[in-house]
């Protein structure tokens, strides 16, 4: 008779055996169990910083750690960008050390993208004197510098902090930047100005190593409009109105894009304003406690919200980190509207918001001091970055209206922009990511321009703009998923057996009104050369078949 085996198969075993292997703290599985695991135990990502300025700086490129060069640097916004001139076919057969540049690409982190005048003056200075005059918007409100040299980060924090600006886990397996709505505290329709929650956020645990170690990045989403992507956060705070207890926020968590895209779930919970920090603290913490720390791409909460579900995520959160019961509450309604924040709108005050477009949040050093002196003519002293690559000046009075719009249209920046152009997005690209596998940015160039000449006949009628965003890569940077045309950048071949650069195409993802992902047509790809083509047959059809009213993706 053979020997009695344990049963790997029955559920206990099944459930011991997946505790492990996932490396949960909460379980008690401390041990590292993949490099970046190990990199963050054996010195807390923040401490890098230290070495960046007493020795790093001194001793230049060929002095960094490989360690801190392709990991701890994140936590300080820093990553290596790609060598010039290696084409995209060859990204993932290369090593690490073949991709870097000795140059670095650098996040400031800017949270609910609000910015002085001030402070966006600082933001161009710094581009212009150390990367090369390059700034572009990200989809996170972020600012990305490219071309900075390691000899030159502590003069550039110097002067970042200097104006109240950081780059503090920008980057990294940490709470990233908060997205906030670019209208808060100005527009007339919002429930609820979040901002003083962002700053609650910021205050009491940015940059403290408890919540600095984290399974992976952490994204978070606090408006009172349903304008920042709420849907595919980490964890969001959505403006909602109590029946009982007034305006207020709703929590959602578990949402996110890459190769899992998942929508965030409600906790069915009401959160008052000045309590939005700690059900932050706690949901992160739950995060960093029971988060999958096995395989990095398991990592993100929305595998633990998964395997939970909401109501479970709800009570752990309850009892073992808040110690208290939460209000139940309602949902937040759909959005009467989508916003892209272009354009000139009446504020509650009276005075006016002039939102305007770069093509694909590409604009320089230089265009931002511009524009910072061009809003502070006009009367503003401040400016919001939007989720959609744009930028915004707030607080015009109505009689400088019409002199800011000509100033930013004359520094490229167009308020009443055409309708292809005001709805393309795209993520770094081949340009500088070291993942990138297309061209993107200067494709969303050429797009636009070749969509104004060829769409010229039906663009006044357009009131529905399609949008059409680009990613380098099958990561979901410029969020691909959420797009009418959402195009993940991959080397395709073409009918003459040629491999060039294309993209696989989705179609009809949105939030708000619509969220869902689009869908990825099996074989439905384009290559680089046939995507003007395409985009254009498929606006076309769109606008000139639809209903009234109709959107792309009802
Ligand atoms: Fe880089 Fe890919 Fe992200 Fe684009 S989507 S920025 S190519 S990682």
């Amino acid at each position: 008779m053979a020997p009695p085996t344990r049963d790997s198969s029955t559920p206990r075993a099944q459930r011991v055996k997946q505790r492990r292997g996932e490396g949960q703290w909460a379980l008690g599985y401390r041990e590292p169990l993949n490099p970046n695991e190990r990199s963050k135990k054996d010195d807390h990502p923040l401490n890098v910083r230290a070495r960046i300025e007493n020795i790093y700086a001194h001793g230049g490129f060929d002095s960094i750690d490989p360690g801190d060069l392709r990991g701890r640097f994140r936590w300080y916004g820093l990553y290596t960008q790609r060598k010039p001139g290696i084409d995209g076919g060859r990204t993932a057969t290369l090593e690490p050390e073949e991709l870097d540049d000795e140059y670095f690409m650098l996040r400031v982190r800017i949270d609910g993208g609000d910015l002085t005048t001030q402070q966006l003056a600082v933001i161009g200075e710094v581009s212009q004197t150390y990367a090369r005059d390059t700034a572009d918007i990200t989809d996170r409100q972020n600012i990305q510098y490219h071309w900075i040299r390691i000899e030159d980060m502590p003069t550039i924090w110097e002067k970042l902090e200097g104006a109240g600006l950081t780059t503090m886990t920008a980057c990294g397996d940490s709470p990233r930047v908060i997205l906030g709505s670019p209208l808060a505290g100005i527009a007339e329709d919002e429930v609820i100005d979040g901002t003083p929650a962002i700053h609650d956020i910021q205050e009491r645990y940015l940059g403290k190593p408890e919540y600095a170690n984290l399974p992976r990045k952490f994204k978070t989403a606090v408006s009172g409009l349903q304008d920042v992507a709420h849907e595919i956060h980490d964890v969001a705070f959505v403006g909602v109105e109590h029946p009982e207890h007034g305006p207020g926020f709703d929590v959602w968590v578990g949402g996110g894009l890459s190769t899992n895209p998942m929508i965030g779930q409600r906790l069915g919970a009401w959160v008052p304003r000045d309590e939005v920090h700690e059900v932050w603290a706690g949901v992160i913490s739950v995060f960093r406690d029971y988060g999958y720390r096995r395989l990095r791409s398991r990592a993100r909460i929305k595998f633990l919200v998964k395997d939970w579900g909401a109501e479970k995520f709800r009570e752990v959160l309850e009892e073992k980190y808040l110690k208290r019961k939460l209000i139940d509450g309602p949902a937040p309604e759909a959005p009467k509207v989508q916003r892209d924040h272009v354009g000139v709108h009446r504020q509650k005050d009276g005075k006016f918001y002039v939102g305007a477009a770069p093509i694909a949040g590409r604009v320089s050093g230089s265009t931002l001091l511009a524009v910072a002196k061009a809003a502070e003519r006009a009367g503003s002293g401040r400016v919001r970055l939007t989720p959609l690559q744009k930028l915004v000046v707030l607080d015009v009075a109505e009689a400088e209206v019409q002199g800011l719009q000509a100033e930013l249209a004359e520094l490229g920046l167009p308020t009443e922009p055409t309708p292809w152009r005001r709805s393309v997005m795209a993520c770094t690209g081949i340009e500088f990511c070291k993942l990138a596998i297309v061209e993107t940015k200067a494709r969303a160039k050429e797009l636009v321009a070749a969509l104004e000449e060829r769409l010229a006949d039906i663009q006044s009628d357009v009131d529905t703009p399609v949008t059409v965003h680009l990613n380098g890569c099958p990561n979901s940077c410029a969020r691909i998923q959420t797009a009418d045309i959402g195009l993940k950048g991959q080397i395709v071949t073409t009918d003459a057996g040629e491999q060039v650069e294309g993209f696989q195409v989705h179609l009809g993802g949105g939030l708000g009104l619509d969220a869902g992902f689009g869908r990825k047509l099996r074989g439905h790809k384009v290559t680089a050369d046939e995507l003007v083509g395409y985009v254009e047959r498929v606006v076309r059809n769109f606008h000139t078949q639809r209903e009234d009213g109709e959107r792309f993706a009802q």
